[in-house]
């Protein structure tokens, strides 16, 4: 038997592991597991090359509950370890000193723990022993036993069979992991891909079921999809994969299925899911894993922010996972494979609109806001993505942009050459202005949702010659070119008296009229909103730093008189100075009902007047 210290410079390890990982304890199952799942692999492989003799049997690993005993088993028929081995990796702790762990681990923020491994079975047990067998054939069957302090026990036993028995006895305070079911949702949240069949017993239950002897079910699923060759695989196959991540989830619309090997190692299956209105949009839905092992669903600096918005896995052994997420933005392979999802997502979505551009369109509801998304933060997906973004115009038919320029080449470019891109942010209530624009042949198309205020805003600055104007922001005479005055029927004078008369002074707008000659057929009135304060206003409203002070500001909006509307030479020939002035204001407030900016007293105000002149009052 042999007894003696576990080598580490500074005197005592112990209490580091349980303070630094203190957030996570729940991991050393994961740890014990997947060294069981190595060390399964390893004798399969030195199997198949005739290194190890004789049969293999049922390879498994046990993980076994006994709450009375307040022990948890961790059992596999793995390759085993000779005396030698179990000195050299259990004795020899993974890092050579207590010191350089401080260091490497001073960043509180570490995210995934490999290489602790073994040792993180102190986190929660008092004491551990392990018994293994080398499948060696010469190799004697060794005890070795630990209880949370620098000493071990070393020894030989009686010849047991091939594989390694852990056996932890839980801690005071990590009682916790003595429920069953706890401790079988933490196997099946790290475990549930790992390639070796997993059984979990509660020792205690089972007693009492004896005689029904159910059948085995071992937890895990060993051959994931995304492990499997794409060419194998067919529609139901991905979309029941889904429903075993996400079981309550809608059907996904699509998924790319990611095989890389070189210059790094990634596969896995990313899902576009359903997204109706955006507030659904859920993110950390995409879960990391290392070899089938269940790391983290926090995937941000590995995959692009715009993609959180997938769902699925994704599976390297090339990500660093025991290191800050400061070092993780700036490693070369995480940007490698950021850059690698980026690409291939814009290569399926180019596919489908290439090859089904209806199914494409069907889908745009739920993807634009992902291309969207995309194109304001990735300069590189903006490139693919401008091949493919499309904007539907009112009568539900889909432009990309170069699509939108041609058809509107020679009505909507302004004098600059600038290419005007007419917009309606809510179709029903805009839709006199939208009407107006298509008398005119112009296209208008939808920018609905919440995305749509910052897209339009970027693309101004990524897009060349590209300017967006919402319908309603000018008469649409001046929305492509603020031209000079058409020709009015008024005199001088008359369209003094009218600017004097629609002077409004109205609490929370800030109300701008001018006079001007349109034609007979547009409206005597019309309110518009100017095209950049409107868009402060709305991005104040959304909240956000600078823009929040426009919040506060009143609205602005210019009446557009109509000169040459025949409504004004009555009015300018009544001589009642009271009916003149209601008449006025009702054909302003009108104009600013049409805007949605008649409020409060002043809406009371438009309907008693209205009803007092249909009365006949004042007359
Ligand atoms: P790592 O898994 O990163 O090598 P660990 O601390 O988890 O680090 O394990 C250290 C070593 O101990 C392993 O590399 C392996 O050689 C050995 N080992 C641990 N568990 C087992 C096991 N169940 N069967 C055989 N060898 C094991
Ligand atoms: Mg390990």
């Amino acid at each position: 038997m042999q007894k003696g210290q576990i080598r580490v410079q500074t005197e005592n390890i112990f209490p580091i592991i349980k303070k630094f990982l203190y957030s996570d304890h729940e991991i050393f199952l994961r740890e014990l597991v997947s060294n069981a799942t190595d060390a399964t692999q390893k004798i399969k492989t030195l199997s198949s090359i005739g290194e190890a003799k004789g049969e293999l049997g049922e390879l498994r690993i046990d993980v076994r509950l006994d709450a009375k005993e307040k022990t948890i088993t961790i059992e596999d028929c793995g390759v085993g370890m000779t005396k030698e081995e179990v000195d050299k990796y259990l004795n020899q702790v993974a890092f050579s000193g207590a010191e350089e762990f401080l260091t490497k681990y001073k960043d509180a923020s570490i995210i995934g723990h490999f290489g602790l491994g073994f040792y993180s079975a102190f986190m929660v047990a008092s004491k551990v022993e392990v018994l293994t067998q080398s499948y060696q054939d010469d190799a004697a069957t060794v005890y070795w036993s630990c209880e949370g302090s620098p000493e071990f026990e070393l020894y030989e036993v009686e010849k047991k069979q091939r594989g390694t028995k852990i056996i932890l006895h839980v801690n005071e305070e990590s009682a916790e992991f003595l429920d069953a079911f706890k401790l079988k949702g933490i196997l099946e949240k790290f475990c549930k891909f790992l390639p070796i069949p997993i059984f979990f017993t509660d020792v205690n239950a089972e007693v009492k079921k004896e005689e029904e002897k159910e059948e085995e079910k071992s937890i895990n699923n060993t051959n994931p999809i995304w492990v499997k060759k794409p060419s194998e695989l067919t529609k139901e196959d991905y979309e029941k994969f889904y429903r075993e991540l996400y079981p309550f989830g809608e059907t996904p619309l699509f998924w790319i299925h990611l095989n890389v090997d070189y210059p790094f190692n990634l596969t896995g299956v990313l899902y576009f899911p359903k997204i109706k209105q955006s507030y659904e949009i859920q993110k950390d839905k995409i879960q990391l894993y290392c070899n089938q092992v269940f790391v983290t669903d926090e995937v941000k600096d590995i995959v692009p922010e715009f993609l959180m918005l997938l769902h699925g896995v994704i599976d390297s052994p090339d990500i660093p996972l025991n290191v800050s997420r400061s070092y993780l933005q700036g490693d070369p392979n995480v940007r490698k494979i950021n850059a690698h999802i980026t690409k291939k997502v814009a290569d399926k979505l180019e596919e489908i609109f290439k090859n089904d551009r209806t199914e494409f369109e069907q889908k745009w509801e739920s993807l634009g806001l992902f291309v969207k998304y995309g194109m304001m933060t990735d300069d590189k997906f903006l490139d693919k993505a401008n091949k493919f973004l499309v904007m539907e115009n009112v009568d539900g038919k889909f432009f990309t942009l170069d699509e939108y320029k041609t058809a509107t080449e020679t009505l909507q470019k302004n004098k600059e050459g600038k290419h005007i891109v007419l917009y309606t942010t809510n179709p029903v209530q805009q839709d006199a202005y939208i009407q107006a624009c298509k008398l005119k042949g112009y296209e208008v198309v939808k920018m609905e949702t919440l995305v749509d205020a910052a897209f339009l805003n970027t693309m101004e600055m990524k897009w060349e010659n590209t300017s967006f104007v919402r319908v309603d922001a000018d008469i649409v005479d001046n929305l492509i070119d603020k031209q000079e005055s058409t020709e009015s029927v008024l005199s001088k004078e008359e369209t003094e008296q009218l600017k004097t008369l629609f002077t409004l002074q109205i609490p929370e707008l800030h109300v701008t009229t001018e006079v001007k000659g349109l034609s007979t057929d547009s409206a005597p009135v019309i309110a518009t909103r100017p095209e950049f304060m409107r868009r402060m206003k709305d991005m104040g409203a959304a909240g956000g730093g600078m823009t929040a002070f426009y919040a506060q500001m009143p609205d602005e909006v210019t009446l557009t008189v109509n000169g040459n509307h025949p409504v004004f030479q009555n009015i300018l020939k009544e001589s009642n100075e009271d009916i003149k002035t209601k008449q006025v204001r009702n054909l302003a407030d009108l104009a600013l009902l049409s805007q949605g900016l008649l409020k409060g007293a002043e809406l009371t105000n438009f309907i008693n007047r209205s009803v007092q002149m249909m009365q006949g009052v004042g007359q």
